[in-house]
């Protein structure tokens, strides 16, 4: 089940969020911690308003909410509060027993047990869970994976206690978001997610429609495959709003999920433990899991570095997308035989994949960059020329194709140019490998001088529907549409 978590300052704000969310959620929190004291005296009558079970909060400052009053106090306002037509009521582990959780359990309510931190994850975590269900209430417990060893501890509570059929598992921050996603895992009963204007109230929270639309996280079951992408920093990447879409148009039953990885060597026992059937790998893990590959293709071999990863035979390939993603757009004009040199600007993790792929083309490469020394050693690899970025002017109208590599020109740096003087003369085809934004400041003087340019959203792109297909075997969908994110 999707929660919202309402974290408005007033009523109203809570109920505009519920009502724009409404068509994704079972279910929504009412944090009475966020809201204005002047809200208090009617949030009682809140469940009244909405047509799911409402669940009623009021965290503590210490537990990651906004209440600061003494805790007799505190718990005086959810006494008053509680009169109202709720469905569950949040009471922290640490609040001793009363006769008010009696009366909640005559009223029909049903009484969340909650343990938070923020700051990391206590060692003990089964047997304090354990204890907490025997308490015969619902176990929730909120902490901070720190390490991806913590994450592998949530995704095996499903197994440790899987005697405590209604529980509440929750991993907070960016290292918890696949808990979040893939919450039928960890054998929590439901998920919270909060409306995105408000995302910033959450930790790790994502929208309720991006948990039902690109996810489809409640049509997790057993048999769903898990594939995912590796990284760090990873939550930015497109990848999930391609292989996500493409898995639901050709009806299999699949989730591709953002893993935040500090050692590849705890993602593969994830891996195994989950059975993830393959992934993607991004920065800093594309040379990090060549060791863990059983085979590797020969462009994974020449380049040095990874992309993608999938289950073969209870073995892990290794292949690289990147490679043939580059050149799918720019295939036509080398198979007509258009290309027979090329300028590539960078000599960077991405330059290796275009240096390797034209050189495996007969095309002659010159490598210019910042640092001649890597552009020298990219070079003396595949048998091309370099030079430093500061002479790129000399090479002015004297190749067919030139390839920008560099991050210079990426969002948010979008007036970057790595190399301001260089003139097009408007017969040569230029690619800028930077997707954001669509068309760089160096793509755009291309552009303006004639020329044919190649936008690097589509060997993005590309390079995905290829991930794709080795994930599934069938080719990217036409009908699937790729999800834009808001
Ligand atoms: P990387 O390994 O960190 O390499 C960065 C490259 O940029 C190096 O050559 C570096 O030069 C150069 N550079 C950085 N800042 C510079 C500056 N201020 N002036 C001049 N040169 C500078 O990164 P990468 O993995 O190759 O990625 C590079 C870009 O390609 C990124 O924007 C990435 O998003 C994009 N990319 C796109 C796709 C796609 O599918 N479209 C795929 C992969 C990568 P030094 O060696 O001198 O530091």
């Amino acid at each position: 089940m999707l929660c919202l978590t309402l974290t408005g300052t007033t009523l109203e704000e809570d109920f505009a969020q519920y009502e724009r969310n409404r068509q994704w959620i079972k279910l929504v929190e009412l944090r009475i911690d966020l809201l204005d004291e002047s809200e208090l005296s009617t949030a009682s009558s809140f469940p009244d308003r909405v047509d799911v079970p409402v669940i009623l909060t009021c965290r503590r400052i210490s537990d990651g909410g906004n209440c600061g009053l003494p805790e007799r106090q505190r718990l005086s306002l959810v006494r008053t509060v509680a009169a109202g037509h709720f469905a569950y009521v949040d009471i922290e582990d640490d609040v001793k027993k009363t006769e008010f959780e009696h009366e909640l359990h005559e009223r029909g309510i049903k009484i969340i047990r909650s343990y938070h931190d923020c700051q990391g994850m206590p060692a003990d975590i089964y047997s304090r869970l354990s204890r907490m269900a025997t308490k015969g209430d619902i176990p929730k417990i909120a902490v901070t994976p720190k390490t991806f060893m913590d994450v592998i501890s949530l995704f095996r509570i499903e197994q440790e206690l899987a005697d405590v059929p209604e529980k509440i598992v929750i991993g907070m921050g960016d290292m918890g978001v696949p808990t979040r996603i893939l919450y039928k895992r960890t054998g929590s009963f439901l998920t919270f997610c909060s409306d995105g204007r408000s995302i910033s109230g959450a930790p790790g929270h994502l929208t309720p429609k991006m948990m039902s639309e690109l996810y489809r996280a409640d049509q997790v079951d057993k048999q769903t495959h898990i594939y995912g992408v590796i990284g760090n920093p990873v939550l930015h990447t497109a990848s999930p709003m391609i292989h996500n879409p493409g898995f639901h148009a050709i009806r299999f039953n699949a989730i591709y999920v953002p893993f935040l990885v500090d050692s590849v060597r705890s993602f593969f026992k994830l891996a195994e433990s989950l059975r993830i059937y393959g992934f993607s790998v991004t920065i800093p893990h594309k040379q990090d899991v060549l060791p863990y590959l059983g085979r590797i293709t020969r462009e994974v071999k020449q380049i040095g570095s990874c992309n993608t990863v999938v289950r073969i035979q209870n073995m892990w390939k290794g292949i690289n997308t990147d490679y043939y993603g580059f050149l799918a757009p720019i295939q036509r004009e080398i198979e007509q035989g258009r290309i027979h040199s090329a300028l590539v600007i960078g000599a960077g993790g991405a330059a290796r994949a275009v240096v390797w792929a034209l050189h495996n083309h007969n095309i002659k490469v010159t490598i210019v960059n910042r640092s001649k020394e890597k552009a020298k050693a990219l070079a003396e690899e595949t048998m091309g020329g370099y030079d430093s970025l500061e002479n790129i002017c000399a090479y002015q109208g004297q190749v067919d194709l030139v390839v920008q590599t560099t991050s210079v020109g990426m969002a948010p740096d979008i007036d970057g140019d790595p190399a301001p003087d260089f003139r097009f003369i408007g017969s040569e085809i230029v690619y800028d490998l930077v997707y954001k934004p669509h068309e760089t400041k160096f793509l755009a003087r291309a552009n303006a001088a004639g020329c044919r340019i190649q936008y690097g959203i589509d060997m993005l792109v590309q390079q995905g529907k290829l991930q794709f297909e080795a994930f599934t075997g069938y080719h990217y969908p036409q009908w699937a549409s790729i999800y834009e994110m808001e």
